[in-house]
């Protein structure tokens, strides 16, 4: 004997019926079948509405004709000409027509009357279905469930009778000849005759309660995904089926919210140790899930993740609570005579408050309960007045073998807090078989997808990128994430996504991750954009390893970075303004980053995409000390200088290094030397120096004449005026056979920078190009520095540079 259970979404459409008719059919064909049914998918939650209306005489005629429509859609498309069949729904339509009505007059809906109206929903189903299976020829008959199962009179969630319901399951089966026996589920009677409901959710229980009467091998349950998963798989894409499973663990998540099995389930069949399978009806070839005595061989201590929403979190608190005894016997007795169900329960050690998680529906009913049992306590301010919070949800991690590993909670709340997520309560179950906490309802997306990343996924980890300037590097930028996410996926199990996109006038945000082959034409059709508005988009989106990269100039850009860090968000930037402003805003930002463990990274402010200030941060987190820095780090100055030759114009060389994109729009920056006294700044803060740009030494080549040029077109000008000046310069370094660099210094905690002749022979003589050199004298390196040198500038080199931070945020 088998039993199978088929829930609500499989048997939702007629296309649907029809696939459970092949599983049932095949599975009877050797053996005698159950087949407990749900209502049609959706109709249980319309009959309650419908009930709600009607109590309350308003409209519920629309709702009951949806009802009616779908049940009569659904019979004759299945059984066609037989009208007998038609009829027989006709009539329990009638029926629920009825006890509608009366409903209606009476304006009134108990729980007694609740049971009786939602069980036309499954009455209904099996009608169907069965009335389905003669029509194609299949040996099957109904048997109502309330003729075998018997409860207590708590109506919508009733007790069961186990002693009479085993004999009468165990009788009937024994004597019924038919092949196959469709059964309503959720629905039973208690011993006066009225119907009893098992809660809602119940039918997994009514295949439980049959299978275990009947001491079947294993009951199965069919429903709309391939198994219990290692959380929900409509919140969490990269949840798995849990290949199996124990009692304990599968009891334990779907307390916690795993709605694919309701919790009471369990009990019958465990104690018989008869397993339960859970399939997927429209992929029945699938495994599944086995829910058994002990759990599957798996290294990992953390079976699932599992969430319930719509939790209200109750604090009772006050100094008249401490020492003592009997408050929390008066609660939790007080929450039990009003039928609340507590999910969740912590007190401090202090014995100074208790909190308590309900479901956010009955925490009006606990308030008032509450406050009425505490009245005496709270008129002598000794306990507060109860306190309510909403809006809040229940995560747990769950897994029998979690007591045997240390330091899974730490890794719990360090992943939520790294991903901003203010966790308000913690409770762990003594067998410490589950560890839940209470975060805000707003966060649970990201709390499970963290979570999963983390504890199921040790390997992959999903970047999420918001990107502020598409302009020559943000666009290559965007090209070598296009060419590198199926290699990033492969090689590093980094899935890299692009999420939000903006310039000055638009931004473009796809919570799926944007399509880069098109990303010019999509950001266009954007909505228009303010850098609070992207910040805002970024923040709602709520997304774990959230990435905001910077790629403009821009100080007001610069000036977000606080507020991202603040949201846990890491912070990739090119743009140099940001670490070269003041030393105090520049230590807020590493005071925040470390506070919200948020990555701040800016690799490409200096030398661009080479890994200097990496190369500088992993020297002093290996205990060594910088003593010394010189370098090269002007790619524009190295440009102009590298091709100034006495009897050139010097007006006309920086005019061609502007020209082919050497320079900043405005020469000046780079030819004052402030772009360069910026970068060995970032250094040497970098190297732990407490350091300004007013403390940098800049002694200038230009003329003051070229300094107080007023614009761009009149510093040119300048430059042609004071022509002798820079043949001068140029002129006494080749006497001497020396060239000229533009050399940036640090030394015994001095920085400088300005134009040196150096002789041949000197790393800096033989520089090409835009390239860029640093050298570090540490105490390691004392005499043979350390020498980073390569192309200092350019797009496709800085994107790489932004490339690889992006990348080491993933290692934080
Ligand atoms: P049925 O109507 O077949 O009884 P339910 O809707 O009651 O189906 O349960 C199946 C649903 O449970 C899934 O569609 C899924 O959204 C939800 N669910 C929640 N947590 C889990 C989980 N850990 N594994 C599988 N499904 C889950
Ligand atoms: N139809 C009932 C409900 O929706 C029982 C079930 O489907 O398990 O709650
Ligand atoms: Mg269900």
């Amino acid at each position: 004997m088998r039993v199978l259970k088929f829930g609500g979404t499989s048997v939702g459409s007629v296309a649907n019926i029809n696939q459970v008719i092949s599983i049932v059919s095949k599975a009877a064909e050797n053996q005698k079948i159950a087949v407990v049914v749900s209502a049609l998918g959706g109709i249980t939650d319309l009959l309650m509405q419908c009930g709600i209306e009607a109590s309350k005489k308003d409209e519920y005629a629309s709702i009951f004709e949806e009802i009616e429509r779908k049940h009569l859609d659904f019979i004759t498309t299945l059984v066609k000409d037989d009208a007998e069949a038609l009829a027989e729904i006709q009539n329990l339509l009638n029926d629920l027509k009825s006890l509608l009505q009366g409903i209606f007059l009476i304006n009134e809906l108990s729980p007694k009357t609740v049971d009786k109206l939602l069980a036309f929903g499954e009455i209904l189903s099996s009608t169907i279905i069965v009335r389905a299976m003669y029509a194609q020829g299949l040996d099957a008959t109904r048997k109502d469930s309330r003729d075998l199962i018997t409860t207590n009179d708590k109506y919508t969630k009733a007790g069961v009778n186990y002693k009479v319901t085993n004999s009468q399951l165990e009788y009937y089966f024994a004597k019924a000849t038919q092949k196959i026996t469709v059964l309503p589920g959720f629905i039973a009677s208690c011993a006066s005759g009225e119907t009893t409901t098992l809660g809602r959710g119940g039918s997994d229980f009514t295949a439980a309660i049959v299978g275990a009467a009947l001491n079947v091998e294993q009951v199965e349950i069919y429903t709309d995904v391939s198994g219990m998963y290692t959380a929900n798989p409509k919140l969490v894409k990269q949840a798995k089926p849990i290949d199996t499973i124990s009692y304990h663990e599968a009891m334990e998540l779907s307390h916690f919210g795993a709605k694919v099995l309701y919790p009471p389930t369990i009990v019958p069949v465990m104690s018989k140790n008869i397993p339960i399978r859970i399939k997927s009806t429209l992929h029945p070839e699938e495994p599944g899930t086995l829910i058994q005595n002990q759990e599957g061989i798996n290294e990992n201590p953390i079976r699932g993740l599992s969430n319930i929403n719509n939790v209200a979190l109750l604090t009772l608190e006050g100094g008249g609570m401490v020492g003592i005894p009997g408050i929390s016997k008066r609660l939790f007795e007080t929450l039990s005579n009003q039928g609340i169900n507590i999910i969740l329960i912590t007190q401090a050690s202090s014995e100074h408050s208790i909190c308590l998680g309900v479901m956010e529906e009955d925490a009006g009913k606990a308030k008032l309960a509450i406050d009425e049992e505490f009245e005496y306590e709270i008129s002598l301010n000794k306990i507060d007045p109860l306190t309510m919070e909403i809006g809040l949800s229940i995560i747990a991690l769950v897994g029998d073998q979690m007591k045997s590993h240390q330091g899974i909670s730490g890794k719990m709340f360090s992943t939520l807090g790294k991903n901003n997520v203010n966790i308000r309560a913690i409770a762990q179950g003594a067998s410490e078989k589950n560890i839940s906490a209470v975060i805000t309802q707003k966060d649970v997306k990201k709390a499970l997808n963290s979570l999963h990343e983390r504890f199921f996924e040790a390997q992959r980890k999903q970047l999420n990128l918001f990107i502020t300037g598409v302009g020559n590097v943000g666009e290559r930028l965007l090209k070598q994430i296009e060419q590198q996410q199926d290699y990033l996926k492969k090689q590093l199990n980094i899935n890299m996504r692009v999420l939000g996109l903006s310039n000055s006038r638009k931004m473009l945000i796809d919570e799926n991750g944007i399509d880069l082959s098109n990303w010019k034409a999509l950001l266009e059709e954007g909505t228009p954009v303010t850098l609070d508005s992207f910040h805002s988009a970024v923040v709602e989106l709520n997304q774990r390893n959230s990435i905001f990269v910077d790629i403009t100039a821009n100080a007001n850009v610069a000036a977000m970075y606080g507020k991202y860090l603040k949201q846990s968000i890491a912070v990739v930037a090119c743009n140099k303004i940001a670490c070269s402003s003041d030393y105090d805003k520049y230590n807020e930002l590493k005071h925040l980053s470390k506070t919200y463990n948020a990555p701040l990274l800016f690799e490409t402010n200096v030398g661009a995409g080479l890994p200097i200030i990496d190369t500088l941060n992993n020297l002093i987190a290996s205990g060594d000390r910088v003593k010394r820095i010189q370098a090269v780090l002007s790619g524009s100055l190295n440009f102009v200088f590298n091709n100034f030759k006495s009897g050139d114009s010097f007006y006309d060389v920086v005019q061609a290094a502007k020209a082919e994109g050497y320079t900043e729009p405005d020469p000046r920056i780079d030819l004052s030397g402030v772009d360069v006294a910026r970068k060995i700044l970032i250094l040497a803060r970098e190297s732990g120096l407490k350091i300004n740009l007013e403390d940098i030494t800049n002694d200038p080549f230009l003329t003051q004449n070229n300094l107080e040029s007023t614009d761009v077109p009149h510093f040119f000008e300048t430059l042609k005026e004071d022509a002798a000046h820079f043949e001068k310069l140029v002129a006494d370094a080749e006497a001497k056979n020396h060239r000229l660099k533009y050399v940036a210094q640090l030394d015994n905690g001095k920085a400088s920078v300005g134009l040196q002749s150096v002789p041949e022979g000197h790393p800096f003589y033989d520089l090409k190009g835009s390239d860029n050199i640093v050298l570090f004298f540490t105490e390691r390196y004392p005499e043979q520095p350390m020498q980073i040198k390569g192309a200092g500038a350019g797009g496709d080199v800085t994107a790489s540079g932004l490339f690889a931070d992006i990348i080491r945020t993933a290692t934080f």
